[in-house]
């Protein structure tokens, strides 16, 4: 099937709910000729995340806001990746030492329990390796055959103790070198500019650009598209 033609300034979908991550992604897309629009403005429902990896759950989202806002959409799904664990906790990242919903308050809550959970795991562990992963997919209709789908990974190691009030979830965990200081003691534009979000979006700028004839912005200035 023909796939519809792009206009010049695409208008996408942002398979979000958090606003600050949609903020976040306005800042790394800066550079391109899009306009992201958060999921809410179109009432799209929450999409269920039932997938064993980053790519179907993040695929999986982009196709349920495309069809609810009947608009192409972008979605991302990211989470922590243990090496003496696994891999886990993986895609269950959010919710790792239990269910999680609700408001900002109880999700700080589950960062607690879930940083708390990570360091009994580890316990008397020597292999501190980890990797934050963050997965972008792109589709242009609901069902696109050909997905737009970037990777962004940041290697580092599970401290002792929790460090830093800056970041969310893992951050007060997350040292970027053995001993070294962690991604909650970085500022928040110095964070922005290496993470695994970041790095996903920089690959996939050039994907949109590649693909589907996205634009750059003269004189744009974004982090990494
Ligand atoms: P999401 O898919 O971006 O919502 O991320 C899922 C979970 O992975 C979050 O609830 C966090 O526990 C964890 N996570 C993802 N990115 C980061 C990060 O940059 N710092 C700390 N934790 C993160």
């Amino acid at each position: 099937m023909t796939q519809p033609l792009l206009d010049d300034h695409p208008r996408l979908v942002l398979a979000t709910g958090n606003p600050g991550k949609c903020a976040e992604f306005q800042a790394l897309f800066n550079g391109l000729h899009i306009e992201l629009v958060a999921q809410s403005e179109y009432a799209v429902p929450e999409c269920p995340e039932p997938h064993r990896t980053f790519v179907e759950n993040a695929l999986a989202k982009a196709r349920h806001a495309s069809a609810h806002a009947a608009l192409p959409a972008l979605a991302d799904d990211s989470g922590l990746c243990v090496q003496a664990l696994a891999g886990e906790p993986g895609v269950w990242s959010a919710r790792y030492a239990q269910p999680t919903e609700g408001s900002a308050a109880e999700r700080a809550t589950q960062d607690a329990l879930n940083n708390a959970k990570l360091l009994r795991e580890l316990n008397g562990c020597a292999d501190r390796r980890a990797h934050f992963v963050c997965v972008l997919a792109a589709v242009r209709r609901p069902d696109d055959p050909e997905p737009l789908i970037a990777h962004g990974w940041l290697h580092g190691r599970i401290a002792r103790r929790l460090e830093g009030t800056g970041g969310f979830g893992y951050d007060p965990l997350f040292a970027l070198t053995e001993g070294g200081g962690t991604l909650a003691q970085l500022r928040p534009e110095d964070k922005n500019r290496i993470s695994h979000r970041a790095r996903a979006a920089g690959q996939m700028a050039q994907l949109l650009q590649a693909f589907w004839g996205v634009q750059r912005r003269s004189g744009g200035d974004s982090m990494q598209a």
